[in-house]
């Protein structure tokens, strides 16, 4: 079972990942919880490149996909051959919506690259965690322990909402594989326990 969580920054989505794993894991399953970028040693070292330097929209786009290549290769798949939950935290989607619907990379040539590398494989469930832009970064602005924003932090409020609109865009293209979620208001547990009853109405 391979499910991910995707938003804006300041939605949650790492909070509700951790949540979801410990559901998965109090009824006994094994669960491996990650996210990207940087869900590998390589991976570590890829995000602190793609956060911290400035850089061209393909570059950037490619970085996050050697990190995803690594990731899907030596976690998510053995992980999901092993009969593992697979919870994480960003995935292809984020590409298309920062990458493409965000800098104006073609989509089109967004997918072609990833069925390179990602084949088949996609998500059985991916959560989309929405809200309004403006709040999500105050929100990620007050959670961060730093006082320096990441790159994408700081760009500008029509960025964020075009890569917020992305993500709605690419929902409404696969209804079966996205729930979207309103999170701007809810607490919390509140919004777990939506997620659950989602997952548990579709015998998941
Ligand atoms: O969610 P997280 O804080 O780990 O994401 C790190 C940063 O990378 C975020 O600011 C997010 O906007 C950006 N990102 C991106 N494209 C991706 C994945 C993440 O621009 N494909």
């Amino acid at each position: 079972l391979f499910i991910t969580f995707e938003g804006p920054e300041g939605a949650g989505k790492s909070t509700q990942a951790r949540l979801l794993a410990d559901w998965y894991r109090q009824k006994g399953r094994e669960v491996v919880l990650t996210r990207e970028p940087g869900g590998t040693e390589l991976g570590v070292e890829l995000r602190r490149l793609i956060l911290t330097r400035p850089m061209q929209a393909e570059t950037e786009f490619l970085l996050y996909s050697a990190d995803r290549a690594e990731h899907a290769a030596t976690v998510i798949r053995p992980a999901l051959a092993r009969g593992a939950v697979v919870i994480c935290d960003r995935w292809l989607d984020s590409s298309l919506a920062y990458q493409g619907y965000g800098r104006g990379l073609p989509l089109r040539w967004l997918e072609e690259v990833s069925r390179g590398f990602l084949g088949e494989l996609r998500p059985d469930l991916t959560f989309l965690l929405s809200l309004p832009p403006r709040l999500g970064l105050w929100r990620a602005k007050h959670r961060r322990a730093s006082s320096e924003p990441d790159r994408f932090e700081a760009e500008e409020l029509a960025f964020h909402q075009r890569v917020l609109d992305g993500f709605l865009e690419l929902a409404a293209r696969e209804p079966q594989r996205f729930v979207v979620m309103d999170v701007e208001k809810p607490f919390e547990e509140v919004v777990q326990r939506q997620i659950r009853r989602e997952l548990e109405s579709r015998g998941l």
